[in-house]
């Protein structure tokens, strides 16, 4: 359908060698938009990458390291001496460390904020000129459900991912007037190498996030390309500033 075909689009999906960013890629690849996956683990990019050309899209592997404002830069740059523009940012890589806020150390809640929230600032900052050259462009965010709720074992996660709601208002209403959208997605339980740590850390998560779901199922890669497509194209034009949930029911059960 026409509104949702990325043919010519360049999007940026940082984290984008695995789980949901890898779930997203894909998505936006079969709607015709190239990729540059933006991770560090190289093996894990190169593989990601022959993927999604194996899909018929574009795809390129850049190293970025999301903590690091030089090599955001770079990313941008990378990018546009690549593929000469860059349309669409996905705001994806994330981390987390489970300790309650009386043993978390001043270091961990600064790597997890770093790499969760201020990183979104850095790669939304450093694609704003050339987004707003090109006459738009569309930013999206990935909050949590922990953008909404909060848990005893993830204190600077639950901040960072409430953050990144109010950082995609800032931006969407700073924005606009560029005609970029920033949109916030927050996925629900979805299964990946981050929730299957959380597993083995988190007592009787797996079956609880199973009881609460009215989806009766954890989400997987998948669940994610739809939402992709839809933010990343021209259907969302008049959606800017929104946290949506793809989360099968999770935040609406009592
Ligand atoms: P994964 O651990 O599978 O993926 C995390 C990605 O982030 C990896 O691709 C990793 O690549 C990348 N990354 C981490 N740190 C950096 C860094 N400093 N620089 C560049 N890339 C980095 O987790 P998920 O796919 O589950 O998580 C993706 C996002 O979705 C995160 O923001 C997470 O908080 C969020 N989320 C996940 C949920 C879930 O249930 N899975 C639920 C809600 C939100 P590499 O190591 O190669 O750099």
């Amino acid at each position: 359908m026409g509104a949702f075909d990325l043919k010519g689009r360049v999007a940026v999906v940082t984290g984008g060698n695995g789980g949901i960013g890898l779930g997203m890629a894909r998505g936006l690849a079969e709607a015709g938009a190239a990729v540059v996956v933006a991770a560090r683990n190289r093996e894990k990019s190169a593989k990601a990458v022959a993927e999604l050309r194996d899909l018929g899209a574009q795809a390129e592997a850049i190293e970025v390291n999301v903590d690091d404002e030089a090599s955001v830069e770079a990313l941008v740059k990378a990018t546009l001496t690549r593929f000469g523009r860059l349309d669409v940012l996905v705001n994806n890589a994330g981390i987390n460390i489970r300790k309650p806020a009386e043993s978390l150390a001043l270091k961990e809640w600064h790597q997890v904020l770093e790499t969760n929230l201020t990183s979104a600032f850095l790669s939304s900052r450093a694609c704003h000129p050339v987004m707003k050259r090109q006459g738009g462009g569309k930013i999206i965010n990935i909050g949590s459900m922990m953008s909404i709720f909060g848990a005893s074992f993830a204190p600077a996660y639950a901040a960072s991912k409430g953050g990144i709601v109010q950082l995609t208002r800032a931006m969407a209403s700073g924005w606009a007037g560029d005609n970029i959208q920033v949109n916030a997605v927050l996925p629900g339980w979805i299964d990946t190498e981050l929730t299957r740590k959380a597993r083995e850390q988190v007592t009787g998560l797996h079956d609880n996030v199973l009881r609460r779901t009215p989806a009766k199922r954890w989400g997987v890669e998948q669940d994610m390309a739809g939402v992709a497509v839809f933010l990343a194209s021209s259907a969302s034009d008049f959606v800017t500033g929104a946290a949506i949930p793809v989360d099968g029911g999770y935040s609406i059960q009592g």
